[in-house]
């Protein structure tokens, strides 16, 4: 293949293949395990929607047929459950898709991005296939942000603002009064991509919301996902609200038939479904007093988290993760400048209390 090497795009060789690390398939093999317990991808610990899967059956022996490319009656529910026209709605396969789109949308080479540090490794992935520069804004000394230092990064060349709240891998959430300021001193061409993927399971008064406010600025698009509070991670769901004049531009770069068919049904019916919604909320707000306790007892710093996942000093932090693993459960950890850390996600009940005897095991002083 290395006769390929030199018509490869530029930019392309710098980039590493995204690694989710061990499967579980690959971790009950390895150490001969009968269950893996998974809380390392921050998904919705009490499964998908029930009302989702009933669609996602009576779906099934539609299959041949393509989806509706541009998954209008989703998009018509979304706009309902939020009140705004339908216009300003693009569904995705994934917020990532989303991501992507924008990127290939916007961004020239050298162009530049400005992103949180740490944050979700997605919104310079989109920068790097289109050849665009990052700069990474560290975040605080307890990971609050600060917005100065946002305003601060922005050169001619910044196209795109990233902002994840609550953020991962940190559970820190941005400021309303903050994401006021700072569209206040951005310049009038720079988009700022709110993600809210988490948003869900705070309900602080002071966190950032998409106010029709907000969204009356054409500079603002917000991310919503269908992976982490409805469940629904393997099917690839997720959809933006912007400007439909934004819009107009990302279908351009849209694939035909992005979303599939047991995507849009299935999305569909779990926004209608309230008591799943509830409950999964319930389980990540009791989970929290429990790994907050844990924390405690054994003397480690975790960040106060607005998430459905908490990031824990345990000191080494591959090495937990690595020592846990083969003890049946998964967490994450090896993120940039993170080292020392480990981000949980919040289990069910019995998860969380196998997770945590087994942290204590290996972890009590
Ligand atoms: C999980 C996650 C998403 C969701 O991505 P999908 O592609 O919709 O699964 C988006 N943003 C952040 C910050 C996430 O952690």
């Amino acid at each position: 293949m290395v006769q390929f090497a030199n018509k490869v795009r530029p930019g392309i060789e710098g980039i590493q293949p995204y690694s989710q690390g061990v499967t579980d398939d690959e971790l009950m093999r390895r150490y001969g395990l009968g269950r893996v317990i998974k809380l390392n991808a921050n998904e919705n610990a009490l499964g998908p929607s029930p009302l989702a899967l009933e669609v996602i059956r009576r779906e099934l022996p539609l299959l041949h047929q393509y989806p509706d490319g541009g998954s209008e009656a989703l998009r018509v529910a979304i706009a309902e459950f939020h009140g705004v026209e339908a216009g300003t709605v693009l569904v995705g396969n994934g917020s990532d898709d989303i991501i992507k789109l924008i990127s290939e949308t916007f961004l020239n080479p050298d162009d530049e991005i400005i992103v949180p540090v740490p944050s979700f490794s997605q919104y310079g992935f989109g920068a790097a296939i289109m050849q665009a520069t990052v700069r990474g804004v560290s975040l605080g000394a307890g990971y609050e942000y600060e917005v100065d230092g946002f305003l601060q990064a922005v050169t001619p060349r910044t196209k795109l603002v990233y902002l994840c709240s609550p953020n991962n891998p940190t559970g820190t959430i941005l400021l309303q009064s903050d994401m006021d300021r700072l569209l206040q001193g951005l310049p009038q061409d720079v988009i700022v991509v709110l993600d809210l993927a988490y948003n869900d399971y705070t309900t602080r008064a002071d966190r950032v919301v998409e106010t029709a406010k907000l969204l009356s600025d054409p500079r603002v698009v917000v991310l919503h996902t269908f992976s982490k509070l409805y469940g629904l991670a393997g099917l690839r769901i997720g959809y933006g609200l912007a400007h439909a004049d934004v819009w107009q531009f990302v279908h351009r770069v849209r694939e035909p038939f992005n979303v599939n068919r047991l995507a849009q049904r299935a999305a569909q019916a779990a926004l209608q479904d309230e008591a799943h919604r509830v409950a999964s909320t319930n389980q990540v707000v009791a989970s929290r007093d429990v790994y907050a306790a844990l924390a405690t007892r054994l003397g480690l710093t975790a960040v106060p988290t607005d998430a459905n996942f908490v990031l824990l000093r345990t000191g080494d932090g591959i090495g937990t993760m690595k020592r846990l693993m083969a003890r049946g459960v998964m967490i994450r950890a090896g993120f940039l400048g993170l080292e020392e850390w480990v981000r949980i996600t919040f289990g069910t009940v019995e998860e969380n209390t196998v997770c945590i005897r087994e942290l204590e095991a290996l972890l009590r002083p």
